[in-house]
């Protein structure tokens, strides 16, 4: 057991004396103040008896046998415990050798032979008082210490009149060791400070000692071994009695961890998880800034509002996984050309600085400020197309995409950020009107279309319920008979008081909104309940084809829908579903599963608008399709235009080749129609022969053939 750890009932005194006499006096002397005392009569025994026992005071005699007193009193002094200890040397030597000798041996006291009696019973009750304080006083340093070690807290203190600093081992430490020559200074406490910061930091501090006023200050330094620190170092005037400053205190501790928090919770505040691109809130916050900065400066400002094209499809199909990782490289490539563009000679002087953020979904939003010209906006959102269309690898699945921007520009657009992103995303919807994969800027007439969209977009479902949509019937002639083989189903919109709504203006609002599904069941629904009144009228309307939104192919879901018509008795050889080639090249796995589904249903399938989209010889392979419908793009006015009979004639022995149909659309005059059947093309459709019209009409038709 610790023997400081002992409670004594009275305090213990050691005599060491080789004087028998003086022992016994001695003695008698510090047991009548109180103590209970242990004898020996040289220094190796009392250094022994000091080991076992612990005195709290010794009276230690200087000349004696085997080691003197200075001698035992170093010793003492270097054991465990010998710090605190209250040592008297009784010395008979008064010169100030001596006694100096005794003070650098470690002595607390010296007292001369021979011995006053009364003043050895005070010196050693003083001593022992105050030997007491000091073993508290060393304690609590020792806990204070130990404490500001945990709490990585350090204190200083700088003396305002003289200059004299001071700091704790506790700051040392944390500052990474200071002062090559242990001379502290205040500049000691700056010497670590990042390069960064130095100014910043010197500046408050001179500031604050400047107007003797405390100060709070949190900065990086650089330790040693290069890596930084962060600390938080307060400090606060103490004023001394003539009320001027005397002293400032000071504290500092390290707040790296508390720093890392912080910078955490920033992280997640501020910035996107998945992607690490600014968020709507930081982006908003950059927005007003630079939009101030902008103000100041009477320069513009771009604001790009981006939205993955059919992204919703890829989500769908692949799965939010892939999906993900998608909105993640996009995200790098968007920095990327931003990135670029920043360096890029021509847009170095288009602007300077440039945000990218992420505002959800497959949202994305680019700032350009210190624009010089509203064009240099759309210099930027053409390399975004160009960068952004991939192909991407997900996982073993190659995936392409294309983006729609919309763009608004500071002032001109709007004067604060809610208003230029709001326009910005108008602009955007209006990009996607316009086909995708493109880019369009904001104009005020922008609004009407938009609030368009939206009428039309909650008028869909209604729709459907009351009954507006009718298919209308387009025929298709086969060349060489000159007859009638078939139709193609077009949708069309009696909308209660905007009058004939065509497909354009609402099929991609609804593949947009999701409505398209309603829209895609009906149209099958009703061309199947069509053929079966037909069949049953003994009309033979031959092979009724229906345009297939690739939302709802991609969900699989027109198998349901298929099944459910069941019930007219469809011969389902007669049925063909026209599909985009863009369709094809979102998702090819999916795809091509529910296709191949529908050719085992006996379903035929046609490729629409051919030439349009970024053919691959290699869709045409993989797929099973079993029509090629030229778009009617090269068929109107081909008659004019040599280069596109060059493309129709391609088209024509590709098809051919693969044994599919080949149908040429837009055939409008009788030259057209000549051409065609030159050429080789097996059916045609077009204004030449008939629009597309409604059923009774499309009936009419069937039995003037009849006839
Ligand atoms: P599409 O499938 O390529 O349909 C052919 C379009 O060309 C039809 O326009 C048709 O009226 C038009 N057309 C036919 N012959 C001629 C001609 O000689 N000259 C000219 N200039 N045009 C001709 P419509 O009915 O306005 O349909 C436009 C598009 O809307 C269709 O293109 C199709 O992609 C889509 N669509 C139509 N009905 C439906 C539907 O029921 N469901 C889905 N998902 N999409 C549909
Ligand atoms: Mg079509
Ligand atoms: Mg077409």
């Amino acid at each position: 057991m610790n023997p400081d750890q002992l409670i004594r009932e009275k305090p213990l005194a050691l005599i060491v004396d080789d004087d028998l006499s003086l022992r016994i006096a001695m003695s008698a002397v510090l047991k009548k103040v109180g103590f209970s005392v242990i004898e020996v009569d040289n220094g190796k025994d009392g250094v022994d008896a000091f080991k076992k026992s612990r005195p709290d005071f010794i009276l230690l005699d200087v000349i004696m046998p085997v080691l003197d007193g200075y001698k035992a009193c170093k010793a003492i002094r270097s054991l465990p415990g010998g710090d605190y200890v209250q040592i008297l040397m009784a010395t008979g030597l008064d010169d100030s050798r001596s006694i100096d000798s005794a003070f650098e041996a470690g002595a607390n006291g010296y007292i001369t032979k021979p011995l006053n009696w009364t003043v050895l019973g005070h010196r050693a009750r003083y001593m022992l008082k105050a030997g007491r304080a000091f073993r508290e006083l060393n304690k609590s340093k020792t806990r204070l210490a130990k404490t500001q070690e945990l709490a990585k807290l350090g204190n200083w203190e700088l003396n305002l009149n003289t200059g004299e600093f001071i700091c704790s081992k506790e700051a040392t430490v944390l500052l990474g060791g200071l002062s090559k020559d242990g001379i502290l200074r205040l500049g000691d406490l700056l010497a670590p400070v990042h390069p960064d910061e130095l100014s910043t930091v010197t500046k408050e501090i001179e500031a604050a000692l400047a107007a003797q006023e405390s100060f709070s200050i949190d900065y990086r330094i650089v330790l040693p071994d290069g890596s930084t620190r962060y600390i938080l170092n307060q400090g606060e005037i103490l004023y001394s009695d003539d009320n001027g400053a005397g002293v400032m205190l000071g504290a500092i501790q390290d707040v790296t961890q508390l720093k890392a928090a912080e910078e955490e919770i920033r992280l997640l505040a501020y910035y996107d998880g998945l992607t690490g691109l600014a968020n709507r809130m930081l982006f908003l916050d950059r927005l007003d800034q630079e939009i101030a900065a902008a103000k100041r400066s009477g320069q513009k400002l771009a604001l790009l509002y981006m939205d993955l094209d059919q992204f919703k499809r890829i989500n769908d199909t692949l799965g939010h996984h892939h999906g993900d990782l998608l909105l993640k490289k996009v995200s790098d490539v968007l920095q990327r050309t931003i990135r670029g563009t920043d360096t890029a000679s021509i847009l170095s002087r288009v602007q300077s600085a440039s945000v990218v953020a992420r505002l959800g979904g497959d949202e994305f939003t680019i700032l350009l400020s210190e624009l010089k010209e509203p064009e240099h906006a759309a210099v930027v959102a053409r390399r975004i197309l160009k960068e952004i269309a991939g192909p991407y690898m997900l996982e073993g699945y190659e995936v392409s995409v294309t983006t729609s921007i919309g763009i608004s520009i500071y002032p001109g657009d709007g004067l604060d950020g809610t208003l230029l992103l709001k326009h910005a995303d108008t602009a955007m919807y209006h990009a996607k009107n316009h086909g995708r994969n493109n880019y369009k800027f904001y104009t005020k007439a922008l609004n009407v279309e938009v609030v368009e969209r939206f009428s039309i977009e909650r008028d869909i479902p209604k729709a459907i319920e009351d009954d507006e949509f009718a298919l209308y019937y387009q025929p298709k002639i086969n060349v060489k008979s000159g007859e009638i083989v078939g139709a193609e189903a077009l949708i069309r919109w009696h909308h209660p008081y905007r009058g004939l709504v065509p497909p354009d203006r609402f099929i991609a609002i609804a593949e947009e909104s999701g409505l398209i599904k309603g829209v895609n069941d009906w149209v099958l629904k009703t061309v199947c309940s069509q053929w079966h009144q037909w069949k049953s009228t003994g009309l033979d309307p031959g092979v009724l084809a229906i345009n297939l939104s690739g939302y709802q192919l991609a969900k699989q879901n027109v198998l349901e829908a298929i099944a459910q018509n069941e019930i007219y008795d469809l011969d389902f050889s007669k049925l063909e579903v026209e599909i985009t080639e863009n369709i094809l090249m979102q998702d090819t796995k999916g795809n091509a599963q529910v296709l191949q589904y529908l050719h085992d249903y006996g379903i035929r399938i046609a490729l629409d608008d051919f030439g349009t989209g970024y053919s691959s010889l290699s869709y045409l392979t993989s797929f099973k399709v079993d029509t090629l419908k030229i778009d009617r793009s090269f068929v109107m006015g081909c008659v004019e235009t040599p280069k596109n009979l060059v493309v129709i004639n391609a088209i024509i022995a590709m098809g051919h080749s693969l044994g599919m149909k080949v149908v040429a659309e837009g055939v409008e005059t009788g030259e057209e129609f000549e051409l065609m059947k030159q050429m080789g093309v097996d059916e045609v459709q077009g204004f030449f022969f008939s629009p597309a019209v409604p059923a009774d009409d499309f009936a009419r038709l069937l039995l003037e053939q009849k006839d």
